[in-house]
């Protein structure tokens, strides 16, 4: 039979939110570990560029994180590189089954921090190309695009941010957005109107993309019109990075938590779910703001909560 381990608390997830519950839970003492299914670090590692975290002025996304993890290991915290498979609640809804890619545990309470995943575009042949062409990070691909032209489908900060980015490496950034206007902080977009590299076209969105090995053709559809029009060009001459929003990892508690109506869990402000010991923290959770300090913030209070539900002294 395999062996079960025995946690007062099992982490699912080590981006910041899991990062920063590691921490609060090594402080509290818990019998804790955080389990990652892919790289310490979460989504922050896609990105080449942090403004926004407070005390740290200028940074990229995976220094940012590393220091988020040697802090939290520092202070004890154990983390460690297995997949969650399944989360289930014993009858008496004392326990907690976590499975995972290498065995499972018995955890007391579990926070679940699995953030999200980027949202696919839709268009025909997205799939087909991922990787080959269609990109969903700027920063691991865009290197890849020196000198040449890219799309960036998106009208969000996240759009806008990566397609700035972009423009270090590719000759021209072509911003495709379905609305009439761009959805980004005012001023983002105002970077993306005065760099000259960047160009918007409104109201469009991709319909289909096509080519052998690399793409070689992409075709628009004015998304007022319905008229479409294609654009031909050498294979691999371009390439198209989408970002269009973000898939909660909420699947694992369906049944256990309460979700809103794009996926996400909804929690209390102590991060505590509708099933007694199971909390949510970050991206994952129902809520206005979604960037690396409120997600470190709702780690520390789902921790925090932990501490106070198994009776532990808390922090503050
Ligand atoms: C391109 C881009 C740029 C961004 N730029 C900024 C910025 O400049 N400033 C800012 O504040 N925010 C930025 N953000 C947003 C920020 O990255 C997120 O708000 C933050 O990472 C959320 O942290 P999290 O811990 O909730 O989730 P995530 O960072 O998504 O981490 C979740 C972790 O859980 C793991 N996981 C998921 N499911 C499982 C499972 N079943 N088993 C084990 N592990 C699992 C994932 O692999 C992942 O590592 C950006 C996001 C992107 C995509």
């Amino acid at each position: 039979m395999e062996d079960i381990v025995r946690k007062d608390l099992v982490i699912v997830g080590g981006g910041p939110a899991g990062l920063a519950a590691a921490l609060y839970a090594s402080r509290s003492l818990l019998d804790a570990v955080t389990l990652e299914q892919e790289a310490v670090g979460g989504q922050v590692i896609l990105t080449n560029e942090v403004d926004n975290y407070p005390a740290v002025p200028h940074t990229d996304g995976y220094s940012l994180v590393e220091a988020m993890r040697q802090q939290a290991e520092d202070l004890g915290a154990s983390i460690v590189m297995e997949r969650v498979s399944d989360i289930s609640v014993d009858s008496k809804a004392t326990s907690f089954r976590v499975t995972t890619s290498d065995g499972a545990y018995d955890a007391r309470t579990v926070i679940l921090a699995g953030g999200a995943t980027p949202r696919r575009a839709g268009f025909e042949g997205e799939e087909r190309f991922a990787g080959h062409g269609v990109s969903y990070c700027a920063t691991c691909d865009g290197m890849f695009y020196r000198g040449k032209r890219v799309f960036v489908v998106g009208g969000g900060n996240s759009a806008c941010e990566e397609a700035l980015f972009l423009t270090r490496f590719a000759s021209e950034v072509i911003l495709i957005v379905r609305k009439d206007h761009l959805r980004a902080q005012a001023s983002v977009a105002r970077q993306i109107e005065e760099n000259p590299k960047v160009s918007v076209r409104y109201q469009t969105s991709i319909a289909s993309v096509d080519g052998g090995e690399l793409l070689s053709s992409v075709t628009f559809k004015d998304t007022s019109t319905g008229a479409m029009h294609t654009e031909r060009s050498d294979e691999g001459s371009f390439g198209i990075f989408v970002f269009v929003g973000r898939v909660p990892a909420s699947s694992l508690v369906q049944k256990l938590a309460d979700l809103d109506e794009t996926g996400h869990v909804i929690t209390d402000e102590r991060m505590a779910t509708r099933t007694p010991g199971l909390f949510a923290a970050g991206d994952v959770r129902s809520k206005f703001l979604r960037q690396i300090v409120t997600a470190a913030s709702d780690g520390a209070v789902a921790a925090t909560s932990v501490a106070a539900y198994l009776g532990q002294p808390v922090e503050g």
